[in-house]
């Protein structure tokens, strides 16, 4: 089927206790699909007023609504239904994340697919939470231990997997039975609205998901300082990730954080190097290299580093690069001009610093945001190129001769958000999982799992986890009873 672009750009109301509003309309956001430089989608901006309004809207929901008093089955029953609705519009909302994001119609498709096992993973994880006992304490007490929702949540989104993230938090949020703003990010706000749509008419109350679309500041500001929000979970840059929590010093809130990385891809010399090759340019190629679990560091085996450079050099330049919105693209637009000037300032700096071009490293001529993808050996420790996260399709090759040598330098890094092991070992295998400081550790493959697997972040790429039963429990507060049989032994001696 042939993909066409918008005669006119698709307009976006915020979501604010259960109705669209608008926001300043002279504010108004235009997103350009940076793929094509036409204008797709228009969002409202709003303010600190809009923010208000969705917080008080989100709190009258959760101190006095239905949804955190309903039972678990209820709760399964509306996920469930949301899960479903998702697969409904499912190429609706593809198209919508292409148009905005950039990114290949296929994985768009696959991501709102995925998106809705999470929604119904969740469905389950709403029957399952629950709490504990303890029939085994001193002075005849009785204890239990009680999961409560923790509250108002407020969840700050970024554009490189818009719908795909919120679904990796949202549907937890609401098993666990609070409510939330949303704030996604301003250059792909639409699937975010379109979700709280799917969710109106899948029976959840007004009130309980909101969202304010518009700039990181006011809006996303104003949700982490505002003293009605009781936790915040950010997913984007670290610099951000900072401000986040300082702000939420202010009613000391409880934050969760997703992080920026800069993932090691080890290779040994025993792996299969054809698997390897093809692995780690995914790796580094999926979403453009726009993921924060980008496999951005290939740090191989020193006898096997230069034939896989040359194969995966190789592979390189068949990855096809284009229009998101045809079938056969593997990779996509970079999502604004600010990241592709990033990306190509760190490919400068590389080659200034003396590191080696092995293939890409342009922009390509022309309408629309497209880098090839981009392969740098004879990279140093201490070169921007191999400590920072560049977020881009940017490989930096660097050799190591011992599994500890290997390690160590998988791990000097100021982050610690996922690393991949490629090897026919177990012994090695499990040896480098065990050693890596990730969240998230891949054997013989990379960037793949499911709803029940945990992610989140080591050192400075995050704090808390998502998905899976942890994944819920974050949105939890824990609480002990201790309950006394048979009377307590009298204080006062008469
Ligand atoms: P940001 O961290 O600025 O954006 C992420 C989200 O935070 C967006 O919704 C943004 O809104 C919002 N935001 C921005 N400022 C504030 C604020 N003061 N308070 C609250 N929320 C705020 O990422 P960028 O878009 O600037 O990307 C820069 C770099 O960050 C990338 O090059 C990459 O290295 C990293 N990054 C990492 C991601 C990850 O998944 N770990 C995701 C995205 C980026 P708005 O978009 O409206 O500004």
């Amino acid at each position: 089927m042939e993909l066409h672009l918008p005669a006119t750009p698709r307009r976006f109301e915020m979501f604010i206790d259960g109705c669209s509003v608008s926001g300043p309309s002279s504010a108004d956001i235009v997103r350009q699909s940076p793929a094509h430089g036409v204008p797709v989608s228009v969002y409202q901006s709003g303010t600190a007023r809009e923010v208000d309004a969705a917080v008080a809207a989100a709190r009258r929901a959760f101190d006095h609504g239905d949804w955190p008093r309903v039972g678990g089955a209820g709760r399964a029953a509306v996920l469930l239904r949301a899960a479903t609705l998702i697969r409904e519009h499912r190429e609706e909302l593809a198209i919508v994340e292409t148009l905005e994001s950039g990114k290949p119609i296929t994985q768009s498709r696959g991501e709102v697919e995925n998106a809705a096992g999470m929604w119904e993973y969740a469905a389950g994880v709403a029957r399952v939470l629950h709490g504990d006992s303890f029939n085994n304490l001193d002075g005849g007490l009785f204890g239990i231990v009680v999961r409560e929702p923790i509250g108002v949540v407020g969840i700050i989104t970024p554009w490189n997997f818009p719908f795909f993230i919120l679904a990796e938090r949202l549907p937890f949020v609401l098993a666990a039975g609070c409510t939330a703003v949303l704030k996604p990010s301003e250059f792909t706000s639409g699937t975010t609205v379109m979700m709280a749509g799917l969710l109106k008419t899948a029976g959840l109350p007004d009130g309980v998901v909101n969202v304010v679309t518009g700039y990181g500041d006011p809006a996303g500001q104003a949700i982490t300082e505002h003293r009605d929000v009781d936790m915040v979970s950010f997913t984007g840059s670290t610099a951000v990730g900072r401000s986040t929590l300082i702000a939420s010093a202010r009613n000391i809130k409880k934050v969760g954080l997703e992080l920026g990385g800069k993932n090691p891809q080890l290779v040994f010399a025993d792996a299969d190097l054809d698997a390897a090759a093809d692995g780690v340019l995914f790796g580094v190629c999926f979403n453009a290299g726009q993921c924060c679990v980008s496999g951005s560091r290939l740090l191989a085996e020193r006898s096997i580093a230069g034939p896989l450079a040359d194969r995966i050099v190789e592979l390189a330049r068949k990855v096809r690069v284009g229009d998101p919105l045809e079938e056969n693209t593997q990779v996509g637009a970079i999502v604004n001009e600010k990241q592709m000037g990033r990306i190509l300032g760190y490919i400068e700096q590389g080659q200034q610093a003396g590191a080696r071009l092995l293939c890409g490293g342009a922009r390509r001529p022309g309408t629309g945001l497209f880098v090839e993808p981009t392969v740098f050996s004879g990279v140093e420790e201490g070169m921007s190129i191999a400590t920072d996260e560049i977020f881009g399709p940017v490989l930096c090759i660097q050799p190591f001769d011992t599994f500890e040598e290997g390690l160590a330098l998988a791990n000097r890094t100021q982050y610690g958000l996922s690393a991949t092991v490629w090897t026919s070992n177990l012994d090695t295998a499990i040896r480098a999982s065990r050693e890596v400081k990730a969240g998230r550790v891949w054997v013989n493959t990379t960037i793949t799992g499911g709803p029940e697997m945990p992610i989140g972040g080591f050192k400075q790429s995050g704090i808390g986890r998502e998905t899976g039963l942890y994944g819920v429990d974050e949105y939890t507060e824990i609480k002990s009873v201790q309950i006394q049989l048979g009377g307590r032994q009298r204080w006062v001696r008469e």
